[in-house]
């Protein structure tokens, strides 16, 4: 059986180089990640240019997703880089200061900052290890105290406890990037710190505006990284082809207690909405400086494989870390493990499913008759790859293969949970469309003469969501 479980990969300076990234294809990058809080756009073109020669160079169609800075807040610079802060001082987060920092202030990126918070307020900085509470606002000036100090550097992060801060989800900076996101294609655009279903269509109405000329839309995935994400995550997953656990900044907001709790409710509840999953941040991060995972990490990505996500993701392992090659292989052995280790039974879920479109029975129907005459595999010759992602939604214990004549969709499939996708023409005449199947499954050496296949196809081929056939087939003696 394929990998079910897909794995994205962050680049950065630990894998900008072809020869990094082939090695690390080769062991199981599904998806590259661009971060777009570093670098400059034509950084982000090239970039994107080097992963789809490499991918092609391994005989792989990996996805790209530009992932969006967002209204990350935060600090200004220091005189010296950075300052270490004692418990019990006093300290100033100034938005009028406009030269560097010290021991006493620091500037703020995000102005409005002091409007936000009241007396009483806790800060966390640089992702929670720096603990501040709000002393006064006076002005442009925050004055608190030290609770949690530390090391402070140039332009970490600044969340409030709980939530609440109004910076809007999509900066200046952001609408630019998604035009650039867009000239290089991205399959998925992940948007940062959304905090309302209203932030996606809004990144999703830019994108396609963007795309417009190409004829390309992405897929759109809400980052939930807000505590005010959580209560309406239903109208966040409605208005989005996915979400990512962004459990850095959203453990901040919410407290590192409440975040596993959550990943479990927000896989469940995104699956249930045929819904995409990216459980992301920390999974191997020892793994930066270590040739080997904690047991600890091991545990936390098949966790996530159990919950149900689509991919695990890796951010500084791969960006920044020693070990890019090794995590990626690492985490591929484990999300592997994973995958194999469940019994798998039909979800009651599934059996409760209601739906009224054809092509959306067809995928239930053909995973129901799958699981139950125990085939090799089920077939989806799909175009837009709906079909794959309803069946994606389940776990039958049968590889799903998405055959598509759509290089945007092949790329786009790279994400799903338990499909593997291959390139196949598709004309007028089926029969013979399906016997190319047949043959590619063999040359693959995905199935054999006699095994049993479920194949699901739109009739006449060649329609987005056509799907209307169900085909059980016995290899090589139709
Ligand atoms: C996160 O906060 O978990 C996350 C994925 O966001 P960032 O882009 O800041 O890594």
């Amino acid at each position: 059986m394929p990998r079910a479980t897909k794995i994205v990969a962050t680049l950065g300076p630990a894998s900008n180089d072809r020869n990094t990234l082939l090695q690390m294809i080769a062991a199981g990058v599904d998806v590259v990640r661009l971060n777009f809080s570093h670098g400059t756009a034509q950084d982000h073109i090239d970039r994107a240019n080097m992963v789809r020669e490499v991918a092609r160079a391994a005989g792989r169609e990996v996805a790209i997703m530009a992932d969006l800075q967002g209204p990350k807040i935060r600090v200004g610079k220091f005189v010296d880089g950075k300052i270490m802060l004692e418990k019990g001082a006093a300290f100033v987060l100034d938005a009028a200061l406009d030269v560097p920092g010290d021991l006493n202030q620091v500037g703020l990126d995000y102005k409005d900052l002091p409007r936000d918070v009241h007396t009483g307020d806790i800060l966390l900085l640089n992702d929670g290890l720096i603990v501040l509470s709000v002393d006064r606002v006076i002005g442009n000036k925050i004055h608190t105290t030290v609770k949690i100090g530390g090391e402070l550097s140039n332009n970490k992060g600044i969340n409030r406890q709980g939530g609440g801060l109004t910076a809007p989800a999509l900066t200046a900076k952001d609408m630019e990037d998604v035009k650039t996101a867009m000239a290089l294609e991205a399959d998925y655009i992940a948007v940062s710190f959304p905090k309302n279903a209203t932030d996606m269509i809004m990144a999703r109405q830019l994108a396609n505006i963007a795309g417009d000329a190409k004829g390309h839309k992405p897929l759109m995935i809400a980052k939930i990284e807000r505590a005010e994400a959580i209560p309406v995550l239903q109208e966040i997953l409605d208005a989005s082809d996915g979400i990512m656990v962004a459990r850095g900044d959203l453990a901040v907001e919410v407290g590192n207690a409440a975040v596993p709790a959550l990943q479990k409710r927000m896989i469940r509840m995104a699956r249930a909405s045929n819904k995409l999953t990216i459980t992301a941040t920390q999974m191997m991060e020892s793994m930066i400086v270590n040739a080997v995972p904690t047991r600890a990490e091991v545990s936390d990505v098949a966790n996530a494989v159990l919950d149900g996500t689509d991919a695990v993701m890796l951010s500084a392992e791969t960006a920044a870390g020693k070990y890019p090659v090794e995590v990626v292989q690492a985490m591929a052995s484990i999300v592997t493990a994973a995958d194999e280790s469940e019994a798998c039974e039909l979800d009651g879920e599934f059996l409760h499913q209601t739906f009224t479109r054809v092509d959306q029975s067809i995928a239930y129907g053909a995973l129901f008759t799958a699981y139950h005459l125990r085939c090799k595999a089920i077939v989806a010759l799909t175009d837009s790859g709906s079909t794959a992602l309803w069946m994606s939604r389940h776990d039958v214990d049968v590889p799903i293969y998405a055959l598509t004549p759509r290089l945007r969709t092949l790329r786009k499939l790279a994400l799903f949970r338990n499909v593997k996708a291959y390139e196949l023409e598709q004309s007028n005449d089926s029969d013979a469309v399906l016997k190319a199947a047949e043959h590619l499954l063999l040359a693959k050496g995905i199935v054999q003469q006699g095994d049993l296949i479920v194949l699901t196809v739109g009739e006449p081929m060649g329609q987005a969501g056509g799907t209307n056939t169900l085909k059980i087939v016995q290899v090589g003696l139709n």
